[in-house]
């Protein structure tokens, strides 16, 4: 029997009010109601009664319980949702290494955030030797390995990848803990002998980023057209294979107040060449200089609120061509791996640190791989302060008592740094995001 007196209204519930209706979201269980003015009254006086002697409609309280919008009276739940944060942040179970292989890169794209970095640097055989030598050493306490394959362009270094990955894989198998990777490309380097290569070498999400139509692509990527006109048919005839033998291709395209309206033809070519697989993400990707690494992109660039309409415009189109959309907010473990105590970002020259596009920088670097001394490297970053290692967005100004932390944990620890200025996209467009998503998942399960 459902006891009102021991419940209370979850303080993560948010109610919103969206293009397409109103919807009630916890960021806790991620649970999201889209309400019609009779759901939205009997909701209201179901939540308003919890802690009182009674409520009128006890399998409804009990219903909303379940799905986390009442909570235990006694519950505190930002010190749950913290201690949540706190034992993910510090735990040493999972390894997350973003390894960069090259900063070398095959294209010179017209918006590329790491124009500053040093692009002739490759990693050498000794230090990738240290880092596959640094990865067994923080295996021996893990239960899993996840790899990041990022650049420069990681293609430009494939076959040091193959003989990371073997290795890699070998450590994981011969301690019987899982392993798999991702990958971030520009693509253009891929040939049949890759897209084979990829499902052995356990990578199973792999991010290629695109512009637009092809001559938009050879202009910002700066590769002559007949090249772009050949990888877009490339791209097209091996994209099954891709989806299959991964299990999720994500497509970035890039955009700005220039090329947004090609997002579109991006996703008609998909089309055109029947790739409809629900495996496929198409991403909006924000060309901005959010995350400090340039001051300037030479873009028109997009503000965030006229972003977050793209986007909104963007995915209504994917769901009327029949694509799966992507993206509605959901409750996170962190929020990006340069919070985590285990989680590493190792370029060519063999610098550790945390921030991953920062890879190739000095920034957040705080020890480094000594391909004959790994005992030193572990001590180095056993004794370092490490960025972001003891960042708390349930204590850090701009979020606390945010009620959507559990879905954001603060979006980027940079942005709280002393003198910065914390953006937060996450709310931007949240309204019509989540009835987007109230609309799309209940047409989806309703669907004959
Ligand atoms: S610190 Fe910010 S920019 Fe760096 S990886 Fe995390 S979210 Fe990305
Ligand atoms: S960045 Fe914004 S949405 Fe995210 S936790 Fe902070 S205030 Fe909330």
């Amino acid at each position: 029997m459902f006891d009102a007196r021991e419940w209370k209204p979850s303080a993560f519930n948010l109610l919103l009010e969206g293009k397409d209706g109103q919807i009630l979201f916890n960021s806790v269980t991620g649970h999201a109601l889209w309400l019609d003015e009779g759901r939205r009254a009997a909701i209201d006086q179901c939540l308003t009664g919890l802690g009182g002697d009674a409520t009128a409609l006890p399998d409804l309280a009990e219903a909303l319980a379940k799905l986390g919008f009442a909570v235990p009276a006694q519950a505190d739940e930002y010190a749950l949702e913290k201690a949540r944060y706190l034992a993910h942040r510090d735990d040493p179970r999972r390894l997350y290494l973003t390894l960069a292989p090259t900063m070398q890169c095959n294209m010179k794209c017209s918006y590329c955030f790491q124009q500053n970095v040093e692009h002739s640097r490759a990693m050498t055989p000794a230090i990738a030797k240290g880092v596959v030598e640094f990865a067994r050493r923080k295996a021996e306490t893990a239960q899993g390995m996840v790899v990041q394959w990022f650049g420069g362009e990681p293609l430009m270094a494939w076959t040091t990848i193959q003989t990371m990955s073997a290795q890699l894989q070998a450590i994981c198998a011969a301690r019987g803990i899982g392993y798999y990777a991702e990958m971030l490309t520009n693509g253009l380097l891929m040939t049949p002998e890759i897209v084979a290569a990829l499902p052995k070498m356990a990578v199973r999400a792999l991010q290629i980023s695109l512009d637009g139509a092809v001559t938009t692509y050879a202009e910002r990527r700066r590769v002559p057209l007949d090249r772009a006109e050949a990888y877009y048919r490339f791209l097209m005839a091996h994209m099954p294979a891709l989806i299959e033998g991964t299990g999720s291709v994500t497509i970035r395209i890039n955009v700005d107040r220039q090329n947004i309206t090609e997002a579109k033809d991006v996703v008609r070519m998909f089309k055109r060449h029947a790739i409809l697989d629900p495996r496929l993400d198409f991403r909006l990707g924000f060309i901005n200089t959010s995350r400090g690494i340039i001051d300037c992109i030479p873009h028109d660039c997009f503000s965030n609120s006229e972003f977050a309409d793209e986007e909104d415009d963007f995915r209504r189109f994917l769901k009327d061509q029949g694509y799966m959309v992507y993206g509605m907010p959901q409750p996170v473990n962190h929020p990006c791996t340069a919070t985590l105590s285990n989680g590493f970002t190792i370029d060519p020259q063999g610098r550790i640190g945390k921030c991953v596009p920062a890879v190739g920088t000095d920034q957040s670097v705080f020890a480094r791989i000594h391909p004959d001394d790994i005992d030193r490297t572990l001590a180095e970053v056993e004794s370092a302060t490490i960025p972001y290692g003891d960042f708390d967005p349930f204590t850090s100004a701009g979020c606390a008592g945010c009620t959507l932390l559990p879905v954001c944990l603060g979006s980027c620890p940079k942005l709280h740094e002393a003198g910065q200025l914390l953006s937060c996209s996450m709310k931007e467009g949240l309204e019509d995001k989540m009835a987007f998503y109230g609309a799309f998942h209940h047409e989806r399960a309703t669907a004959p």
